[in-house]
């Protein structure tokens, strides 16, 4: 094999994107993901049943004739999967008490690959010292928030990383809430033996030294699994289990969560990570090109740090552009050509995210002067439009609570009780929801 499968898929997806044009993309790939590459076989993975069987249907050929085409192999065909990325629960017995979900362990995402900065640095150090000394009460629980592509989930598996390299006597357990989610659901299928199944579960978790839960903010809203989470919590807490938790908010911004597991969650130590500022930024992109055995003039890597700086995340897909772009098309890397094709990079997301954007197209849908979402008026025909404004720009930007109350000219609270009163409406109303959702797609489209 004489490419990066992963790479190749992603400027694929890159492809697709322009060819089937946003909106499609949004609704049916973008959450599409790289899961392995075996003998000509590219397997990906999407979130549920239905997408993975309208992409079968409708775009699977395109995609072979992408992928045929960049790996230049006509062989090459792709399957697409919806299965969580997890072991089953019925392998749990034959496998090593090690193996206990850590198949999902990204390899890189140790700690001596954790560029510090000051953006970082004491989730870094805490992560560190949970990793070489679990359950001080001090630090027990550790949570950890950010924006998207910060290092949380980085950060967390390197704790796994250390205790699986260094520690062949603990146990952990890692699985991000989404899979606790779908395994809780799945173990509560009637078809299967329910309890023999609950209890296989509950046993994955109460035998863990180390339970580590990425993105605890999708628990938001599924009350059962909140309340099974919160008992599996306090008896592995009261053992003196280390839990290590990451979400995209701070715990009292995660809505609708039950206040007693907020609690919990603010018990231990709360750490948050920050955007990286210009000089990490250089650090990481230096450490990410040495990598891909990229080099690039120092004016070039400097004007990606200065251009690139929502998150690693990104830092790394221009990265990872630029690679695809030498190992496939051959592209020289002059200033010149790098400026197009991370103004092309960037083009879209940073272009409709903003509050301007978002207001005025949720005054659009709902038929209101966007203007007027910023006004004093209560009446209800502008209240809701700018709840959901509200709403929609904590969801799609990296605001605070303040700083979206404060273009709103309203205090943290009501952005709050604005983004409660959306979730529920949307709990009851299935077209109020299907309006904040084509609102949503139409921004990222
Ligand atoms: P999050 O879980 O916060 O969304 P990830 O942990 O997935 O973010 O990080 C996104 C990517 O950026 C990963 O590939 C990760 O290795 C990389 N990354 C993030 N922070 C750092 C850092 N400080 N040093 C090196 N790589 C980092
Ligand atoms: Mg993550």
């Amino acid at each position: 094999m004489h490419f990066h499968p992963e790479d190749v898929f992603g400027l694929c997806l890159e492809r697709a994107k322009k060819l089937m044009g946003s909106a499609k993309y949004n609704s049916w790939l973008s959450n599409a993901s790289f899961r392995s590459y075996d003998q000509g076989v590219f397997t990906i993975g999407l979130d549920s049943e239905i997408r993975a069987n309208f992409v079968t249907h409708n775009y699977k050929d395109n995609l072979e004739e992408l992928l045929r085409e960049v790996t230049g192999d006509e062989k090459v065909t792709v399957v697409f999967t919806h299965a969580p990325e997890t072991l089953s629960i019925g392998r749990v017995n034959n496998s090593s008490r090690h193996e206990l979900f850590s198949n999902f362990l990204k390899p890189g995402y140790v700690f001596d690959r954790f560029i510090q900065g000051p953006n970082n640095r004491l989730a870094f150090a805490t992560a560190h010292s949970v990793a070489y000394e679990m359950g001080h009460s001090s630090t027990n629980p550790l949570f950890i928030y950010g924006g998207v592509g910060l290092g949380k989930t980085h950060l967390i598996q390197a704790i796994a990383h250390h205790i699986k390299d260094h520690h062949p006597d603990k146990t952990f357990c890692y699985i991000s809430s989404e899979e606790f989610l779908t395994s809780y659901v799945r173990a509560l299928n009637p078809n299967k033996n329910r309890s023999r199944d609950m209890e296989i579960f509950k046993d994955r978790f109460r035998n863990s030294h180390y339970l580590i839960m990425d993105d605890v903010q999708f628990l938001a809203g599924k009350e059962s699994t909140q309340d099974l989470f919160f008992h599996l919590f306090n008896d592995l807490y009261l053992r003196g289990r280390q839990i290590i938790l990451t979400s995209d908010r701070p715990p009292h911004e995660i809505e609708p969560l039950e206040e007693r597991l907020i609690s919990r969650f603010q018990s231990g130590m709360v750490v948050d990570i920050k955007p990286p500022e210009l000089e990490t930024r250089l650090a990481i992109l230096n450490q990410k090109l040495k990598d891909e055995n990229i080099r690039l003039d120092n004016d070039i890597v400097f004007y990606l740090a200065e251009t690139v700086k929502a998150n690693v995340r990104q830092l790394e897909g221009a990265v990872n552009l630029l690679a695809a772009n030498i190992r496939i098309q051959n592209i020289d890397l002059s200033l010149e050509n790098v400026r197009s094709i991370i103004t092309e990079y960037l083009g879209a997301s940073s272009r409709r995210l903003n509050p301007t954007t978002i207001t005025s197209a949720v005054g659009d849908f709902f038929g209101v002067n966007p203007n007027a979402l910023r006004g004093k008026l209560r009446k209800r025909e502008i209240l809701v439009p700018r709840q959901v404004s509200m709403f929609l720009l904590r969801d799609l930007t990296n605001l605070s609570l303040e700083e979206i109350g404060a273009f709103f000219g309203r205090d943290h609270s009501t952005v709050l009780n604005a983004i409660k009163r959306v979730n529920s409406m949307m709990a009851d109303d299935s077209f109020f929801k299907r309006k904040i959702l084509d609102i949503r797609e139409s921004l990222l489209g």
